[in-house]
C-alpha cells in the first residue's frame, strides 16, 4: 500500500506515468497500447468526421481515433502537462491514416501545417500541442512542416458552448501557390477550427486542403451509442 503510494508520488513528481491511465510507467503502458490498437483495428474504427457548418463546404476530416477515455487522457496530457510519451502512438496512427487516404487518391501533399492555438494559451502552456502533433506527423510522412496560419480571433474553443463553437475562429495564412496542404488539429468536435483554417488556406492560394485530426468526438459518441444498442439487443435474446 505504502509502496504503491510512494511509487505514484515519485511517478507524479518525475512525470513517469502512463498518460492514458496515470499508472507509474516510463511511457504508455501495455494496457493502453492494447486499447489503442483495438480502437484502430476494429471494423467500426473511425475513418472520417463529416463537418457541416452553416451548410457551407461540407468537409471530411481524416481521423485516427474516436475520443475515447484513453485517447482523451493522452491528448490532455500533451496539452496541459506537456507529457509527450503518447505522441508516437497518436501521431503515428494519424500519419498512417493520412498516408492511406492520400495514396488512394494519388494526392501529392506539399507540406503539413496546423491550426494554431490562441497566443494566450500558447504563452500559458509554453507550447502549442497542435504544432507538436503536426511536426511529428510531418517527420513520419517525410514531408516539410510549415507554420503558415495565424489565428485572428483570440477566443479559445475549449470551454465554449456548442453555439459559440459554431462561430468558426478566423485565421489568416501566408501565400501558398497552388499547393496541397494537410492541416492538423488534435480533436475535431464541430469542425469549426479546421474549417476556419482551411478557408484561410484556400483564400491564400492552396489548391487542396486536407483536414486531419487525432480524434473525433462525434464518431466516439456514435460508436459508443452503437455499442450500447448492440448490448441491449444481446440482453434481449
Ligand atoms: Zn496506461
Amino acid at each position: 500500500m505504502f509502496k504503491t503510494a510512494l511509487r505514484n508520488f515519485v511517478g507524479e513528481v518525475f512525470g513517469n506515468t502512463c498518460p492514458g491511465c496515470q499508472k507509474v510507467c516510463s511511457s504508455v503502458c501495455k494496457n493502453c497500447i492494447a486499447q489503442l490498437s483495438d480502437l484502430t483495428s476494429s471494423v467500426s474504427s473511425p475513418k472520417f468526421h463529416n463537418t457541416n457548418l452553416h451548410g457551407a463546404l461540407n468537409q471530411q476530416v481524416i481521423v485516427a481515433f474516436g475520443y475515447s477515455t484513453v485517447v482523451r487522457k493522452m491528448i490532455l496530457a500533451i496539452k496541459y502537462r506537456n507529457l509527450r510519451s503518447s505522441i508516437a502512438l497518436l501521431g503515428g496512427a494519424l500519419a498512417d491514416r493520412i498516408f492511406d487516404e492520400t495514396e488512394k487518391t494519388q494526392q501529392m501533399v506539399s507540406f503539413i501545417t496546423w491550426a494554431p492555438t490562441t497566443t494566450k494559451r500558447k504563452l500559458e502552456r509554453g507550447h502549442d500541442h497542435a504544432e507538436i502533433l503536426a511536426r511529428f506527423v510531418a517527420r513520419e510522412l517525410k514531408l516539410p512542416c510549415r507554420s503558415v496560419l495565424r489565428r485572428l480571433t483570440d477566443q479559445p474553443q475549449t470551454g465554449r458552448s456548442r453555439e459559440q463553437r459554431l462561430t468558426a475562429p478566423q485565421f489568416s495564412s501566408r501565400a501558398i501557390d497552388n499547393q496541397c496542404v494537410v492541416v492538423i488539429d488534435d480533436v475535431v468536435t464541430t469542425g469549426a477550427t479546421l474549417k476556419g483554417a482551411s478557408q484561410a488556406l484556400y483564400k491564400s492560394g492552396a489548391n487542396l486542403v486536407i483536414c486531419a485530426a487525432v480524434a473525433s468526438t462525434v464518431l466516439w459518441q456514435s460508436s459508443t451509442e452503437s455499442c450500447v444498442l448492440a448490448k441491449a439487443r444481446k440482453s434481449r435474446r
